[in-house]
């Protein structure tokens, strides 16, 4: 026990004990609720509770009737919400009454720090130093797999990724996960398609990693990742500090209409774009890295893993014009959906980001497709619905079923895509 004669130098030396992080946010009674929008009023109203409270945490922007929202609510502000909700006669359910003790049950489906690459298991979510080490582990067993490390993060850590495949003809099939920290499913779901890769002996599976090479970055936000795992459960954006209020969201800081609609250029919200497109080093590292390689690995497609909601989603996100290749990612993506369907009665849904979920700029998958000139480009929202109960608290007993569903679906899709020739040219090129 510590003694403490003031409080002010008590309180210094406990946290100096305590270490930042060792002392994590809690969600006690925080509640989750899921409004149905159907009036310009009620529109105006939770735009205003949304600029107004960070006691309100939105899943998506107030935009429009007809609209369902997904909004957590801090317990101080209970009586506060359910007056609102009578008075602009909002209709919603309370989907949960306490998100603490999702995230206390999920506790015991975290394999501890220092778990053994040769216990890494799908049954289980996994602290980054884990996924690292299973990563380079993996490198050192197949020869066909080259460990890939970007730059570095805000906090100085290491984008690794790996590269499976050697075959120059081959496409290369970019597959980018974690970037939103608190979607635990995207590197579990990532590292499963990896071993699925490397060790499956399905035949439409090694026709997978045979005619393609894959470029799989597991968590491109790692300080990010890490903080949810001893900060805050719910963080969405990478670490970098601007102001009292820290983050930049990395999927909202690519030169594709930069700042633009579904962005937000204050520091505090949780789609704050950053101070400039690229300003932030793990944005930048990705950058560097796609622009030096895509004609060289021969990059055609790139998929985005996200959750959640069960979208599979094409450019554009910051605009309503349609990408002159719609057609075909709209049949690709009908391929994915299906298959997803097929593996485990999952219902997604598939279409143009902006006619599907909402306007977002800025984002990884625009900017590929229109800085870079990739064709096959998706955003994968995984598991679960958009009516989730749970949201990025994924039970891990769904890990394997929802990873399974992402493979089929690049199986269906890239099968699709060889189908429309998006892999021919290069070929004829060679
Ligand atoms: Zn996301």
């Amino acid at each position: 026990m510590v003694a403490c004669g003031q409080v002010l130098a008590c309180w210094t030396l406990l946290a100096l004990l305590a270490g930042v992080s060792a002392d994590p946010a809690r969600y006690d009674h925080f509640r989750l609720y899921r409004l149905l929008i159907e009036t310009p009023a009620q529109v105006e109203m939770l735009q205003q509770l949304e600029k107004q409270s960070d006691s309100y945490a939105f899943m998506g922007h107030a935009r429009q009737p007809n609209q369902n929202l997904t909004i957590m609510v801090a317990p101080h502000k209970i009586a506060e919400i359910t007056e609102l909700l009578q008075r602009y006669e909002l209709q919603g359910s309370i989907l949960l009454y306490n998100m603490q003790e999702l995230i206390d049950r999920e506790k015991a489906t975290i394999k501890p720090k220092g778990t053994r690459p040769e216990e890494f298991a799908w049954q289980f979510y996994h602290h980054l130093d884990t996924i690292n080490e299973w990563l380079r582990w993996q490198a050192g067993r197949h020869p066909e797999l080259q460990l890939l490390e970007l730059g570095a993060s805000y906090e100085n850590r290491s984008l690794y990724g790996v590269k499976l495949g050697t075959n120059p003809a081959n496409s290369g099939v970019f597959v980018e996960c974690g970037i939103h920290a608190r979607e635990w499913i995207s590197p579990a779901s990532c590292t499963f398609v990896l071993n699925e890769l490397l060790s499956s002996d399905r035949p439409d599976v090694r026709r997978l990693a045979d005619r393609f090479n894959w470029i799989i970055f597991p968590v491109v936000n790692p300080d990010g990742y890490r903080y949810t795992f001893e900060g805050d459960r719910f963080w969405r954006k990478n670490m970098q500090p601007y102001g009292v209020c820290r983050g930049v969201d990395l999927n909202r800081n690519f030169a594709s209409d930069w700042n633009g609609p579904g962005a937000s250029n204050d520091p505090c919200r949780y789609d704050f774009a950053g101070g400039s497109a690229a300003s932030e080093p793990e944005t930048r590292a990705l950058v560097e890295f796609l622009e030096r390689h895509v004609a060289q690995w021969r990059i055609r497609t790139y998929f985005s893993v996200h959750s959640f909601s069960q979208l599979v989603m094409f450019p554009y996100g910051y605009k309503v014009d349609r990408v002159p290749n719609y057609d075909d990612l709209v049949a690709i993506g009908r391929k994915g959906v299906d298959a997803i369907e097929r593996a485990h009665g999952a219902r997604y849904v598939s279409g143009a980001m902006i006619e599907t979920i909402y306007p977002s700029s800025g984002d990884s998958v625009d900017w590929v497709y229109s800085a870079l000139g990739v064709p096959v480009a998706y955003t994968f929202e995984l598991r679960g619905p958009p009516d989730s109960t749970n949201m990025f608290v994924l039970p891990a007993e769904e890990i394997i079923p929802t990873a399974e569903e992402l493979l089929a679906a690049f199986i269906a899709m890239l099968g699709e895509a060889t189908r429309l020739s998006y892999y021919d040219g290069e070929r004829q090129e060679l």
